[in-house]
């Protein structure tokens, strides 16, 4: 696919033109039939991307929304709470939960790193032994602002055998719909995300998988809610409507992208996602670029890599804009000093080979000695390596496209 300008970030990502064309449609009643089949096709074909039997919520918000939404409809201010982070995604949802009174026990991984099950089920045994046993787990499943992505399936287990009552509470926003996931195999009982990272679809929309555990749960949480309230928009839900009215917009165009995807084979858009990112790893080493991330949890939809001691980072992105590549730079303390090439939803290798030869280019015009014929070739080898090998780590689970 190609675009005018090569938009290199972790969401909002580039829209197929289907999707785009899909957005534009003319509005319909959002208490009508026309929304009744729409909501209840994409929230179908959302389940068997989630792998779940569990019900979806689709909420008018961006990801963030569905985080808090994710708190406060299964948890009472002073719940003992677990906040498992790696980087500043998994500190806002520990925030958040903050805000809202929980009581948060912080369990903080050295940014560049995945969390490791024992260190979280070790946590969860010594808050019992205090007498207060977490009422639920926050996670991370792909931490954006490092690029790596956590050992879900693992820390699933080891949570649910050191603390069998706790909720798993998961931020999927930036994983999920890229990379071999099952909500239902694991065990998740709370799953956010978000349209405009993986789906192929403009922001806007969050999209939330409920178990009967957290259902339960909701029943006797005291948290304050209104727009957010899950029980309503699943009280809406019965008759084909949500409860506030929905961005029609996003919706149109995310059943488009969901159908794309579909067609393509979720097995096949995890190939391409890891064809992707072992591009960019291939070709940012290769132009002499330290990766940020543990490289045995490096995330598979955005990758970071330290700024060369000697590139300014606010020039070379200057000068990357110049030639119409837009990456990211780094979050919080790491302003400035990494940057992220997103590659994620609507992506091809050689859009990641493109903005690998840019970022080469563009360190050759600030006077950096850099080969990058070398990088460019390593990465579309490093890209083909994976698409005719398969995909990195096999599918956990059978997410067929229907
Ligand atoms: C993008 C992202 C968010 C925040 O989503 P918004 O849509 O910007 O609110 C939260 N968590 C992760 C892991 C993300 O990648």
């Amino acid at each position: 696919m190609t675009h005018d300008v090569n938009l290199r970030i972790p969401g909002p990502t580039p829209l197929p033109d289907q999707v785009r064309e899909a957005g534009s449609r003319q509005m319909v009643n959002h208490r009508g039939p026309e929304f009744r089949e729409l909501i209840s096709r994409v929230t179908g074909r959302l389940q068997a991307a989630f792998a779940t039997r569990n019900e979806i919520l689709i909420i008018t918000a961006s990801g963030t929304g569905g985080l808090e939404a994710a708190i406060v409809n299964f948890l009472s201010p002073g719940d003992p709470v677990l906040a498992v982070s790696i980087g500043s995604f998994g500190d806002r949802f520990a925030k958040i939960a903050t805000a809202y009174g929980a009581d948060v026990t912080k369990l903080d991984v050295e940014w560049g790193h995945a969390a490791d099950p024992a260190r979280v089920a070790q946590e969860l045994r010594a808050m019992a032994g205090n007498g207060r046993p977490a009422k639920a787990v926050l996670l991370t499943h792909n931490e954006t602002s490092t690029g790596v992505e956590n050992p879900l399936a693992e820390i699933s287990a080891a949570i649910h055998a050191a603390a069998p009552d706790a909720l798993l509470l998961i931020d999927a926003i930036s994983g999920l719909g890229a990379v071999p996931f099952d909500t239902d195999g694991w065990g998740l009982d709370v799953v956010a995300t978000g349209s405009q990272k993986s789906w192929m679809s403009p922001p806007g929309l969050a999209m939330i998988s409920v178990s009967e555990r957290a259902w339960d749960a909701a029943s006797r949480a005291s948290m304050p809610r209104f727009y957010f309230d899950l029980a309503r928009a699943r009280k809406s839900l019965t008759t084909g409507e949500t409860p506030w009215t929905p961005a029609v917009g996003v919706l149109f165009a995310m059943d488009v992208a969901l159908e794309m995807l579909e067609q393509e084979g979720y097995e096949q858009v995890f190939a391409r996602h890891a064809a992707c990112a072992a591009a960019a790893r291939a070709g940012l080493s290769g132009l002499g670029l330290r990766l940020f991330a543990d490289p045995a949890h490096a995330s598979q939809t955005v990758t970071a890599a330290w700024v060369p001691e000697d590139v300014e980072w606010s020039a070379l992105n200057k000068q990357m804009r110049t030639h119409g590549l837009v990456i990211a730079g780094g979050q919080d303390r790491l302003s400035g000093q990494i940057l992220r090439i997103g590659h994620l939803g609507s992506v091809e290798s050689e859009d990641v080979v493109e903005a690998i030869q840019v970022m080469g280019d563009s360190m050759r015009e600030l006077g950096h000695e850099v080969d990058v014929a070398t990088a460019v070739g390593a990465a579309r080898a490093a890209a083909q390596g994976v698409s005719t090998g398969g995909a990195r780590r096999a599918p956990a689970t059978a997410v067929s496209g229907a």
